[in-house]
């Protein structure tokens, strides 16, 4: 099983970050979680893309998590040389979400079935929404979900990966919480959302405080993969965006409360599990 990190950035743009989006591959099978800006860009740096996704999670509906969705949809119907229904999972919400992201879509969908004719199939999105459990199994590779803390953002969830005795975390946004304990409660690698609590509280803007309330920081993550005595601690998705030369700052402040190897990830950072 390989993980690798497509996306680590967040809402606010950055020219070496992509938006969140994390490739995991196991059983021969590439799982994507979430599709923040930029992610086909990055998934073709390792030699896969919409076509190949075996299934899209998404972890919740803020837009930095699936501005990039629509971007799948599209290319997975008008690059597929046959009907290739994308397998979409992801909290309550998605089956809608999904619906008015083709909604969006209409007009080019009109453009492209007039213009091709061997493009006779209008894409097609086999959506599960899950709470709390199996959320995909296929005899190789299991997903399980569980409800994680976003609020006031509802629902959410986050997944574990597992496959060949071997298991990978995906959190997305969230505070340290029941669900997201059980999910990494053993787990090879964590992968955390992550902001900088003492750099935000040193920004005297309203709306960045907010982000405070719903995400871990980085002492959260650390106590998280602590408690879950995972093996490595990935943080992603860094708030505020870090000043270049700082990156050693984040995974310190994570050192000091777990006792495992911490990854300050950057776009295509890739680990073997
Ligand atoms: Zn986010
Ligand atoms: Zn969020």
């Amino acid at each position: 099983m390989q993980v690798v990190t497509l996306g680590t950035g967040s809402p606010l743009p950055d020219a070496n970050r992509a938006g969140p989006a994390t490739l995991v591959r196991a059983g021969g099978r590439d799982l994507l979680f979430d599709c923040g800006r930029g992610v086909l860009m990055r998934a073709a740096a390792v030699g896969t893309g919409a076509v190949a996704f075996d299934t899209v999670f998404l972890t919740h509906l803020h837009s930095d998590h699936v501005t990039d969705f629509n971007d799948v949809v599209t290319t997975r119907w008008a690059m597929g040389m046959t009907e290739n229904p994308l397998r979409v999972v992801g909290p309550e919400g998605t089956r809608r979400f999904t619906e008015r992201t083709l909604e969006m879509l209409r007009d080019d969908i009109g453009y492209r079935l007039a213009h091709h004719a061997d493009l006779q199939w209008e894409p097609r999105c086999d959506v599960t929404e899950v709470s709390d459990g199996v959320a995909r199994d296929d005899g190789v590779v299991r997903v399980l979900a569980a409800p994680t803390d976003h609020a006031p953002v509802r629902p959410t969830v986050g997944y574990r990966v597992e496959a060949d005795g071997r298991s990978v975390v995906v959190a997305g946004d969230t505070v340290p919480c029941a669900g997201l304990d059980r999910l990494c409660a053993g787990a090879d690698v964590y992968v955390q959302t992550v902001v900088r609590r003492s750099l935000i509280e040193a920004i005297p803007v309203a709306r960045l405080q907010d982000v405070l309330g719903y995400h871990s920081s980085v002492q959260d993550a650390a106590a998280t993969a602590q408690r879950g005595g995972v093996g490595t601690l990935v943080l992603t998705h860094p708030v505020p965006p870090p000043a270049a030369g700082t990156e050693a700052e984040w995974v310190a402040e994570a050192a000091e409360g777990f006792s495992g190897p911490v990854v300050f990830a950057h776009d295509l950072w890739a680990h073997e599990v």
